[in-house]
C-alpha cells in the first residue's frame, strides 16, 4: 500500500509518498496526475536573476541538416562498435515542424550560433519564456548537481557538451537525423538534440509537455553520460536487446538517474546560490512520468507503430518500466538505487 492521503490532498508531495511500491505505481501516477488542467504540463520555474551558463552548448541550428539516419560505426569519423544511446531508437518520427509562436530561437530556419545564445539566454527568466534557455538552465543544473554528487564520492565529473541541431547532425558517433531522437555520443561525450523533438512528443506521442517533461528526456541523456564516466557503458554490447537486455538495464538507469536529479532539482544551487529551479511540483512529476509512459518499447510498437508488441526488439523497456525507475531515482534522490544491472525485478 501507499502511505498517502486520497487524492485531491492538496500540496501533497510524490516526494511524501517514500514507500510506495510497484504495484501502486499505477495509482500513485494517477494520483500525482490527478489535477490535469490545473497546470498543464507543469510549471516549473527557474530563478529569474540566476545567471545562465552557455559554455557547454553548441548551437548548430543554423547549420542545416545532413540528412541520413545515425551509422553505428559509419560516417561521420568512422569510429567501429560504438554505441549511442538514444531516448528513441523507434523508425518513424520525423523531424518536427516549427515550434509555436513565442518561443524564441526556433522558428524554422532561423540561425543561431553559440554567440546568439548566450546572449539571448543569460538568466533564469530568459529560461522561463524561451525553450532554448530552458534547456541551457536544466543542463546548468545538472551539471552543478552531478558535479557535486560524483565529487563526494570521489570520482570526477567533466562537463559534457550539449549540441543543438535542426534535422541532422554530424557527432562522434557518426551521423544522425533528427529521426533518431536526442541521443548521447559516448566517443565525444556530447548530447545531440533537436529542440523541435520535444514538439514531436506532445504532438505525435500525445505527451502533456512542459519543462519537467522536457527536463527529463535531457536528465536521460546525461544519465548516459554518468554512466559513461562510470564505465557502466561498458558492460552493455551494441545491437543488445530483448527484454532483460543490457540495452534495457541501462536506459531504464539513465531513466533512474534522471529521477535522482528531479529529486534534487529543487535544491540544486544557480549562480546566485539560490536553487536555479525554484519548485517541483507533483503536476511536474506527473508530466515526466507522462512522458516516460510515451516511450517505452511496448507503446511505441505498439500505438506509434501500429504493430504488435515484440519483446525481442525492446531496448529501452516497457512504458511501466521506464515509469518505474524515473519514480525510484525521484523517491530515493540516490543513484545507488539504480542498480537495474543486479536486479531481477526491472519490472
Ligand atoms: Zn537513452
Amino acid at each position: 500500500m501507499v502511505a498517502y492521503d486520497q487524492p485531491g490532498m492538496a500540496g501533497a508531495r510524490v516526494a511524501d509518498c517514500l514507500d510506495v511500491h510497484i504495484d501502486d505505481l499505477a495509482t500513485l501516477i494517477e494520483y500525482v496526475g490527478a489535477a490535469p488542467g490545473e497546470i498543464a504540463g507543469g510549471s516549473v520555474r527557474f530563478d529569474e536573476g540566476a545567471e545562465l551558463d552557455t559554455s557547454q552548448v553548441d548551437d548548430q541550428r543554423g547549420r542545416g541538416g545532413i540528412g541520413g539516419r545515425v551509422a553505428v560505426g559509419s560516417g561521420g569519423v568512422g569510429i567501429i562498435g560504438l554505441l549511442i544511446y538514444f531516448l528513441l531508437s523507434q523508425p518513424g518520427s520525423g523531424p518536427g515542424s516549427p515550434l509555436p509562436n513565442g518561443l524564441p530561437g526556433l522558428g524554422a530556419g532561423q540561425s543561431a550560433d553559440d554567440t546568439q545564445i548566450s546572449q539571448s539566454c543569460q538568466h533564469g527568466r530568459d529560461a522561463n519564456t524561451a525553450l532554448d534557455c530552458e534547456v541551457v538552465a536544466v543542463v546548468n543544473s545538472l551539471d552543478t548537481y552531478w558535479t557535486g554528487t560524483l565529487t563526494r564520492s570521489g570520482r570526477t565529473y567533466r562537463k559534457p557538451r550539449i549540441t543543438f541541431f535542426n534535422g541532422g547532425v554530424n557527432s562522434g558517433c557518426g551521423s544522425a537525423s533528427s529521426e533518431a531522437g536526442p541521443f548521447y555520443c559516448p566517443a565525444d561525450r556530447e548530447s545531440y538534440v533537436d529542440l523541435h523533438f520535444f514538439q514531436e512528443l506532445e504532438q505525435r506521442f500525445g505527451a502533456k509537455g512542459g519543462p519537467f517533461a522536457r527536463a527529463y528526456v535531457i536528465a536521460h541523456e546525461y544519465g548516459h553520460h554518468v554512466q559513461n564516466l562510470l564505465g557502466t557503458s561498458s558492460r552493455v554490447q551494441a545491437g543488445d536487446s530483448g527484454p532483460t537486455s543490457g540495452s534495457v538495464r541501462l536506459e531504464l538507469q539513465a531513466d533512474c538517474y534522471a529521477g535522482v536529479w528531479a529529486k534534487n532539482a529543487s535544491t540544486t544551487p544557480g549562480s546566485s546560490g539560490r536553487p536555479l529551479i525554484t519548485d517541483v511540483t507533483d503536476a511536474d512529476v506527473s508530466a515526466a512520468l507522462d512522458t516516460a509512459s510515451r516511450i517505452g518499447d511496448d507503446y511505441i510498437q505498439s500505438e506509434l507503430g501500429g504493430g504488435r508488441v515484440n519483446e525481442s526488439q525492446f531496448t529501452h523497456g516497457t512504458s511501466a518500466q521506464r515509469q518505474k525507475w524515473y519514480l525510484t531515482g525521484y523517491q530515493s534522490g540516490d543513484l545507488t538505487s539504480c542498480n537495474t544491472f543486479d536486479t531481477g525485478e526491472l519490472g
